[in-house]
């Protein structure tokens, strides 16, 4: 029988880890990894978005094709541990699906895309990533890309390929996720898109003043969109000073309790970014993510709440982009 709280992490950096380490996630990878299937059975973690991550490059065509291949090899690690571990999980290419393995007491791996630099200036490799069933594509990392200024690029919006990219993802069904953004091209790629946006590892400025977190105004322009914000547990988006891993809990569940006072609790996630520097001091790896639920029933968070947190809210707004979906 199935656990009853349907538990999804939004952004876990995983596959770069498993890629440049060997690593093998049906074992149990502590030490080097922040996350593996032991450690999600552990946790009580059902499913997670495993990012095929890649740092912005050079904007030159030998790079991009080199960061493609390596998206690719990322993807295919994900596909190789559904086929080897079947008995224990498999690939989640929409809510459904996500459901039934959920159903079946088998976790559900989604794959994504965080920074769409290796898709290049035309749909090709989109359209034929998008058919591994992409949750999400993160518009961009840390660095300008052909699509859009990055929080580094504060005066950078979408540029004109930028937005047709988002009208391209609306009709695949894929996600438009706006983290790492700068504040301008998130502004207008709400402006754009037909479906609704998300952040799938973002915290809230209002409590923790750091480029990469989202003002108030954005919060709720990201909730009315019918999308989501994923808060992440990447410790210097949570305290401002505060280096990797020393934030706690508690204040991780700030972030997450302001974002519910804005913009309700049916907007509002948990992205952690392990293995993309994400974990507290209290939550290291996601054998410890059970302390983010007891500090939630603590702060008087009943059992409907939880389950639109830990991944209700998600699920519905990827079921709603697929639904919009044209492709
Ligand atoms: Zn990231």
């Amino acid at each position: 029988m199935a656990d009853p709280l349907l538990t999804l992490d939004s952004h876990v950096d995983t596959l770069e880890r498993a890629l440049d380490a060997a690593l093998d996630l049906r074992l149990d990878q502590r030490g080097r990894s922040c996350l593996d299937l032991p450690r999600m059975e552990a946790g009580g973690l059902w499913s997670a978005c495993f990012t095929a991550f890649l740092p912005q490059g050079p904007l030159t065509e030998q790079a991009r094709r080199a960061a493609l291949a390596r998206a690719e090899a990322m993807l295919a690690i994900l596909d190789g541990l559904a086929e080897s571990a079947a008995e224990r999980c498999g690939r989640a290419r929409n809510p459904e699906e996500l459901h039934g393995l959920h159903a079946q007491g088998r976790r559900a791996l989604v794959a994504c895309l965080e920074n769409t630099y290796p898709l290049g200036r035309d749909f090709k490799d989109l359209d034929r990533l998008a058919s591994m069933g992409l949750a999400y594509a993160t518009l961009c990392h840390q660095g300008a890309n052909w699509v859009c200024g990055s929080n580094l690029e504060p005066q950078q919006g979408l540029t004109a390929f930028g937005r047709r990219l988002v009208h391209r993802l609306n009709e695949l069904g894929i996600m438009v996720d706006v983290s790492h953004a700068s504040e301008r091209s998130a502004w207008e790629a709400l402006e754009v898109s037909r479906a609704p946006v998300i952040a799938s590892h973002s915290s809230c400025k209002a409590l923790c003043d750091h480029r990469r977190n989202l003002s108030d105004d954005l919060l709720r322009a990201i909730a009315h969109s019918g999308g989501v914000v994923q808060i992440c547990a990447y410790s210097p988006f949570l305290r401002l000073g505060a280096g990797e891993n020393e934030a706690s809990v508690s204040d991780f569940v700030d972030h997450l309790e302001h974002a519910i006072a804005l913009v309700g609790v049916e907007h509002v996630g948990i992205g952690s970014d392990f293995d993309g520097g994400g974990g507290l001091s209290d939550c290291p790896d996601a054998t410890h993510l059970p302390r983010i639920t007891e500090e939630l029933i603590r702060r008087g968070h009943g059992e409907a709440q939880l389950g639109l947190i830990w991944g209700k809210n998600f699920l519905r707004t990827w079921e709603e982009t697929l639904g919009r979906a044209s492709a």
